[in-house]
């Protein structure tokens, strides 16, 4: 049982709602009082997730992040639906294992148009409403964006620009009262990670300090706190929520 509303009517929309992180984050903004707006490309996964949230608190939106006319669209139903946005959580996003000698350039175009570009046009388009509600952005990045990560090169490239993106839209807009911040989890439980081998896990979890990978629960409740009045002075923080993977200076265990 939640002990705090932190979110009472402010409209909250989350990308990659459908799954893992984003599911859970609607799941928690949604128990301290939001209106939460559950925008993926998979519309059906998203309608299963809102399904379990209270009725008429709720909107479901198809939208591809990568689709700068379906991001526009997005902004201008939800903001017809409820007359404002207070929190963006940019979340929507694709894994890519590989170098840059072995992954092919179309590849590269999927993960940045989706990873970085999604970020940028929802962050576009939210913002004039934002600056109205004195809102504020979280975004998920990654650990894989704050330094280098084996074998996910276009991934920890897409991430790391997140994660800059986020120092740079904090100090832009830090002043007319809009906070942005990111979380930067290592290895979750979710789809996207469902199919990592068992010996990559098991690295993960070597790094891990914790000894585990974290449930999209654990993430959700950072990002609550980051678009909350709790963080109130908080702005231009890629936060770990990594169970203390990014404290080792990198020296064998
Ligand atoms: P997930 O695959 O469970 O969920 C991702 C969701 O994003 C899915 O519902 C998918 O349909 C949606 N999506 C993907 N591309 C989209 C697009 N173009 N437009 C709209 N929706 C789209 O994965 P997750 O682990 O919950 O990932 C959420 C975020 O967390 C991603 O940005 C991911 O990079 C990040 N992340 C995940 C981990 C992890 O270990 N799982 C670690 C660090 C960061």
């Amino acid at each position: 049982m939640q002990s705090f509303m932190r979110f009472e009517n402010k409209v909250v929309v989350i990308t990659g709602a459908g799954s893992g992180i984003g599911a859970a984050a609607a799941r928690r903004f949604a128990s301290e009082g939001a209106i939460v707006v559950l925008a993926d490309w998979d519309k059906t996964a998203a309608e299963k997730v809102a399904s379990s949230l209270p009725e008429k608190r709720t909107l479901v939106i198809g939208v591809d992040v990568s689709d700068v006319t379906s991001v526009k669209a997005m902004f201008n139903h939800v903001v017809e639906q409820f007359g404002r946005i207070d929190v963006l959580i940019n979340n929507a996003g694709v894994h890519a294992a590989g170098s840059v000698l072995d992954s092919g350039l179309d590849e590269w175009e999927r993960i940045s148009a989706i990873d970085i570009d999604g970020v940028v046009y929802c962050s576009k388009f939210a913002l004039p409403h934002l600056l109205k509600s004195k809102g504020c952005i979280v975004n998920t990045a990654s650990v894989s964006g704050l330094g280098g990560d084996w074998g996910a090169a276009y991934y920890c490239a897409a991430k790391g620009a997140v994660s800059n993106l986020t120092r740079a839209m904090a100090l832009d807009h830090g002043g007319d009262g809009v906070r942005v911040n990111a979380v930067c989890p290592s290895l979750v439980k979710t789809n996207m990670t469902a199919d990592f081998p068992e010996e990559v896990n098991q690295k993960f979890n070597e790094r891990i300090a914790l000894g585990r990978a974290a449930e999209p629960e654990e993430v959700a409740a950072v990002m609550a706190f980051l678009a909350s009045e709790d963080a109130s002075f908080v702005n231009g923080v890629n936060l770990p929520v990594d169970g203390g993977a990014t404290a080792s200076d990198g020296q064998p265990k």
